[in-house]
């Protein structure tokens, strides 16, 4: 079998860090003896907008349809011209793609000075609807101002996006310690996230090993930051997951430890959770931990997918490597307690990959 994974660098530090993500990648694909897998670069961001007119140039969602699964960096859309072909591509692709589950991890390690130490949560979000305005309309922006004194803002829950999301929570906790937390504010918003709520229980009765228990979103902030240990799985709609994944990244040591992967039925996008970090761009020190750890997800995503036992080992050795870097503290960034630039950190770990 060979897969072919789309590289797109994004903008500010995106340059600095996905190079090693793929070096890193590469590395423990050969360690694995997993040879069949193509890296293809594909422009994206504002590159692409400076070299060929479009943040998103034409003919990318279908060149990125012929590939197995993407690699993207981080995208700062908010320093793009006034201009409309400098879109933002993110949401664009999640949606094209329909890859509905974000999953973000946080994980504390011990020589990373951290709030909290024995961590390993998953925050699984729902990606493709809810309060985010570009996501939850056919057309028009689910933001909208009558006028000058009044705005409005839509959240779209639906059955469907619902029960996706929390099969693939009750999945992952299969997977980890068997435990799912729902989050909500059941008690306000009665039948946005009631029906998520009815919907969870529902499926959660073809998990039976899977412990479900719930909790109001303002109390899941408070228990989150006290008792970060008490969680496995977190699964929430799109803006809870998104505030509550900066959080346990804060719990553990900051965003260039938090990785992430957009995940569908069909494609994948590894993508870490921090944004492009203009301050620090060009200057070598970005931390590549959660690039490579949201590219390490892609390869855990298509072995499951494939039933590819070496995608599978590559994904473990490039874990194993990350870990252990990070946990030895000689090569690592700044950010980490380091001196290392991005590049010697990401060839210490592609190093302790073999291959
Ligand atoms: P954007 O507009 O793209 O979201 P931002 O600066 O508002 O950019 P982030 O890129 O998420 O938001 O950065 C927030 C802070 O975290 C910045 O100080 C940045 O330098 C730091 N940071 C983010 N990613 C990393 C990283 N990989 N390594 C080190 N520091 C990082």
């Amino acid at each position: 079998m060979t897969y072919t994974i789309a590289v797109m660098e994004g903008d500010g530090i995106g340059p600095e860090i996905v190079p090693e993500a793929v070096r890193v990648a590469r590395a423990a694909l050969a360690a694995a003896e997993a040879p069949g897998v193509e890296f293809v670069p594909v422009p994206l961001g504002m590159a692409a907008f400076t070299r060929l007119g479009h943040t998103l140039p034409p003919g990318t969602l279908e060149r990125l349809a012929e590939t197995d699964g993407f690699v993207l960096g981080p995208i700062g859309h908010a320093t793009y011209p006034d201009d409309e072909r400098a879109v933002n591509p993110h949401p664009i692709i999640r949606r094209h793609f329909d890859l509905y589950a974000n999953h973000r991890p946080a994980r504390s390690f011990s020589r990373v000075p951290s709030l909290h130490q024995d961590v390993d949560v998953l925050v699984l979000r729902e990606n493709n609807e809810g309060f985010q305005p570009d996501r939850n309309m056919m057309r028009g922006s689910g933001e909208f101002q009558p006028n000058e004194h009044n705005a409005f803002s839509v959240r779209v829950i639906s059955r469907r996006q619902s029960e996706r999301i929390a099969h693939r929570a009750f999945e992952a906790a299969r997977a980890r310690r068997g435990r799912v937390t729902a989050i909500h504010k059941r008690s306000v918003f009665t039948l946005t996230d009631g029906l998520f709520m009815d919907t969870v229980e529902e499926v959660a009765r073809a998990y039976p090993d899977v412990r479900l228990d719930d909790h109001q979103v303002d109390t899941a902030a408070l228990h989150l930051t006290m008792r970060p240990q008490d969680y496995d799985v977190v699964l929430c709609t799109n803006m809870y997951g998104d505030i509550l994944s900066d959080l346990t990244a804060g719990l553990v040591g900051g965003l260039g430890l938090a990785p992430g992967l957009s995940a569908g039925d069909h494609w994948a996008m590894a993508q870490a959770t921090h944004g492009s970090a203009p301050d620090i761009a060009g200057r070598g020190v970005a931390d590549p931990y959660a690039m490579i750890a949201s590219t390490r997800m892609l390869l855990e995503w298509l072995g499951a997918r494939h039933e590819d036992a070496a995608l599978t080992r590559a994904a473990h050795i490039m874990e194993a490597a990350t870990v252990e870097t990070v946990e030895r503290g000689l090569d690592v960034t700044p950010d980490l307690g380091g001196e290392a630039s991005t590049s010697r950190m990401g060839s210490a770990v592609a190093a302790r990959c073999g291959g």
